[in-house]
């Protein structure tokens, strides 16, 4: 059961995640992460940086209100009741990007997306952040809501690389009190977890159902 609410929980907070930020086209679902792109051409400078702030922020709100109904589903197995220890972190950057379309999906390649692939991997030490590349950080001329801080990585392939990031906890939306789920909300989520888990036993059970045959 664990397992499979693992993938379910997984899978309904990436999608939260996903809808808080229409402006951003899907490129890629990555394990746990996403892989978000918005053109940026026609944006001035301040834009840029601001539109990444919004959408950070609405899409940590949408994880955090879609966890903790996660976490209150009242399913007792260890997927859900540690979901309320599932952390979100942001890492942006602007660059130049080529498409390849393959069968019908579009994907982005160049240097600039295997950067912002590899800032993932960082030294920031705080549980939820917005990491912004030394390019798009450097865009905006206005100052960021929360304090920047500096870091600095060695990225494999690529060099050294200076980076900011700003603590979510520092982000005005934030500080927000989250809405308390009514037990009515708390069972419609309990069942749709069920509901969704069900197909995916089921699959399993038919795959080791095949196997025994042969
Ligand atoms: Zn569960």
């Amino acid at each position: 059961m664990s397992l499979a609410h693992a993938e379910v929980n997984t899978a309904r907070l990436l999608e939260k995640v996903i809808d808080a930020a229409p402006q951003f086209e899907l490129i890629e679902i990555e394990g746990d992460a996403a892989f978000l792109a918005l053109e940026a051409d026609t944006l001035d400078s301040d834009a840029t940086v601001a539109l990444t702030l919004d959408a950070a922020m609405a899409m940590h709100r949408a994880f955090h209100l879609e966890r903790q109904y996660v976490a209150t589903n009242l399913c007792p197995c260890k997927s859900c009741t540690q979901a309320a220890n599932l952390k979100l972190k942001f890492v942006a950057h602007i660059g130049e990007v080529a498409t390849q379309t393959i069968r019908q999906r579009r994907k982005l390649v160049g240097i600039d997306v295997i950067l912002v692939h590899r800032l993932l991997k960082n030294p920031v030490e705080v549980p939820e952040y917005l990491l912004l590349s030394d390019e798009l950080y450097h865009t905006a001329n206005t100052p960021m809501p929360g304090p920047a801080h500096e870091v600095s990585q060695d990225l494999e392939g690529i060099g050294p690389v200076r980076a900011y990031f700003v603590d979510v906890a520092d982000l005005p939306s934030s500080t927000d009190p989250l809405p308390d789920p009514s037990l009515l909300v708390r069972l419609r989520k309990t069942f749709a977890v069920a509901g969704s888990g069900l197909p995916h036993m089921l699959g399993l059970h038919r795959r080791r159902r095949t196997a025994s045959a042969f």
